[in-house]
């Protein structure tokens, strides 16, 4: 029988798998008896439209350990795979990129990696030698086996295996001075595990478990007797009894159906009953999952009816922005056999997502007032998806997120909700002032954000990218419209100041024009500045495109269709540079190009943009300090 090859992607997983140092090798049974438990769903989903079917089904799944032939058994009357599945399923990777970060994160041991990927069968091979996988689909009558011994491939051949559903055989690797493979032997150990990982798996696991009773009719005699076990315990948290849950159980539940070891930051778990009748159990996570900001991130929201999973990642029950909540949603109310495209016109259903939507948003808005810590901790970890909410859909959702999202500000760097903003705002304030930058740092050192300060404004820092392009979809909060502190229009000036800077531009008007025009197609003004303290000269943009967004559209693929901020150059006539110029304007008028060109560059750069001709700006510097040696 000739060797089939494992599909790239799968063989060098599977080479990490073997070669594995990873400490957590027990944690190969949990995906066992998650897969056997999924064919078991599988199979129960299609026998609630088959009568005939459903009698001859007996969900169950079962392990042996055989000491003998170092062999561990699980085993399932799950739906079963035929040929072409044993070879799909089994020799490639679902998902992919799972390898690449597998690789990349191999000598990390304390993360749960392969717990996050569910990378699932192949983890067998990080205690097994070799594996067989029995299998007989349902509907089928030839049984086929799968054997593999690692990297070199696997062959699929014909069984004798006559009842529905899989036995998967490991053949345990010899024990070494470190890993006692032979462990996982022992029936107690493996009681453990379940116990430990599996124990809500809605199916029974049973298990030969070795006893010692008292022998019938003697008092002190004991004898060993072997007993088929139950080893897990089934009933679904969600359906238990709030008041007999303990913390530990939430957390342990989350852990094992989420693989996130992480504790979670909330746990909501509620009924809902009545004309609409359904139960949640929720959970914010400490920390987002790994992929979380991925596109390939899927949610985890699972839809049960009665007790069945119907739907793993049920998108049409919280919207993206709530796209962090993990958890169940269990309904009875719910069709069992309807099809993925009819459940997104399922009035029901819609009700549902509505009632979960606002659950999950009042439990934010409380957060945000009761334990303002967690919440600026949870914002850290999502507000980002918050912010792309209001974006998303042209704003629509603004009104449910606006009052949820938070900015650092200029007042004592702590976090503000626009609400507390605009209550705390100076006398005569209408509008919203923001300042956009990378980082808090390097907007706490932009020219114009001086001024504004000066004046008692809190200016909002707006660090995230989406920022601006979330303002512009939100238009105003509470009638109060936002602007950028490096808009040319910006109107603090008292009237004394207005006639000072209308005065000095009256008699600076011809150097400010031969700079405009030294200038011309870089800015579309050159104005006197009251805004600025320290700082020769800063940039602000005209209306329409800002800075910030000017450097993101640059970013994306086709350059932003080269959309560009229009640009005023502000010179600051406190600073001894404004001297400097006009001697120069007056000695000699055709140089002062030079230093409009230079002072340009230097508010490009104070900017955070790149100076559009780095060779001329370094040939102008040089020339002057030649110049400067000269006089
Ligand atoms: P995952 O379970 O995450 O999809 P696995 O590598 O664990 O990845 O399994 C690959 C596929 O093999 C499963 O999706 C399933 O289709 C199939 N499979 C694995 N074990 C069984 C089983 N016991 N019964 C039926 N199908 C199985």
């Amino acid at each position: 029988m000739a060797k089939k090859q494992f599909k790239a992607e799968s063989k060098r997983l599977l080479d990490l798998m073997i070669n594995s140092i990873y400490t957590n090798k027990e944690i190969f049974l949990r995906e066992l008896i998650s897969n056997a438990s999924d064919a078991l769903d599988k199979r129960h989903f299609l026998s609630l439209t088959d009568k005939e079917h459903a009698a001859q089904f007996v969900p169950e799944i079962s392990i042996k350990a055989d000491k003998e032939q170092r062999t561990l058994t699980v085993s399932d009357t799950g739906v079963g795979m035929n040929k072409e599945e044993l070879e799909d399923n089994l020799g490639t990777i679902a998902r992919s990129g799972s390898a690449k970060f597998m690789e990349e994160n191999k000598d990390s041991k304390d993360l749960d990696i392969i717990g996050q990927f569910g990378v699932g069968f192949y983890s067998a091979f990080m205690v097994a030698k070799k594996i067989t996988v029995n299998s007989l689909r349902l509907g089928e009558t030839q049984g086929y086996l799968w054997t593999s011994e690692g990297a070199d491939g696997y062959t699929v051949t014909e069984s004798d295996k006559d009842s529905v559903g899989t036995t998967v055989t490991l053949y345990l690797r010899e024990d070494t001075e470190d890993v006692k493979y032979s462990e996982y032997l022992d029936s107690f150990r493996i009681k453990t595990l379940v116990r430990k990982y599996s124990d809500y798996v809605r199916y029974p696991i049973h298990m030969d478990m070795e006893k010692s009773r008292l022998k019938e009719g003697t008092e002190n005699e004991y004898e060993t007797v072997t007993e088929n076990e139950t080893l897990n315990s089934m009933i679904p948290l969600w359906k238990r009894n709030k008041k007999d849950i303990s913390k530990e159980d939430y957390n342990g539940f989350y852990a094992s159906k989420f693989y996130d070891h992480t504790e979670p930051m909330k746990v909501l778990h509620y009924s809902v009953e009545g004309n609409l009748s359904y139960t949640a159990l929720l959970y914010i996570p400490g920390e987002p999952p790994f992929d979380y900001y991925s596109p390939d991130y899927k949610g985890s929201l699972q839809l049960y009816s009665k007790g069945v999973l119907i739907m793993e990642d049920a998108k049409n029950i919280l919207p993206d922005y709530f796209k962090f909540v993990r958890g169940i949603v269990d309904s009875d109310d719910i069709s069992l056999n309807i099809s993925r495209e009819m459940l997104q016109e399922d009035a029901q259903l819609k009700a549902i997502a509505q009632s979960v939507t606002k659950k999950v948003k009042n439990a934010l808005a409380e957060m945000l007032t009761k334990d303002r810590e967690q919440y600026e901790t949870f914002f850290k970890n999502f507000g980002l998806t918050l912010k792309y909410g209001i974006y998303n859909d042209y704003g629509i959702h603004k009104k449910d997120l606006e009052d949820l999202i938070l900015f650092e500000s200029s007042k004592d760097g702590k976090y503000v909700t626009l609400k507390e903003y605009t209550e705390r705002m100076k006398e005569g304030q209408k509008e919203i002032y923001y300042a956009a930058g990378e980082s808090k740092e390097k907007i706490e050192v932009l020219p114009q954000l001086e001024k504004v300060r000066s004046k008692g404004y809190e200016v909002l820092y707006f660090t995230d990218r989406v920022d601006e392009f979330m303002i512009r979809m939100m238009n105003d909060y509470q009638d109060h419209t936002f602007k950028s502190i490096s808009q040319g229009d910006l109107d603090l000036d008292t009237e004394e100041e207005k006639k000072e800077k209308e005065e000095l531009k009256k008699t600076n008007e011809p150097m400010l024009n031969a700079m405009k025009d030294a200038l011309a197609g870089k800015v579309s003004d050159v104005r006197i500045s009251t805004h600025l303290t320290d700082y020769p000269v800063c940039l602000t943009a005209d209306e329409g495109i800002s800075f910030e967004m000017e450097k993101t559209l640059r970013n994306v693929p086709n350059g932003g269709m080269g959309l560009k901020a229009a640009k005023i150059l502000e010179v600051n006539p406190n600073h001894p540079l404004f001297e400097t110029l006009k001697k120069i304007y007056e000695k000699d008028p055709s140089k002062l190009g030079k230093y409009a060109g230079l002072l340009y560059s230097q508010a490009l750069l104070i900017e955070g943009f790149p100076i559009e001709d780095a060779v001329e700006y370094s040939r102008l510097v040089c020339e002057m300090m030649v110049d400067a040696a000269k006089e």
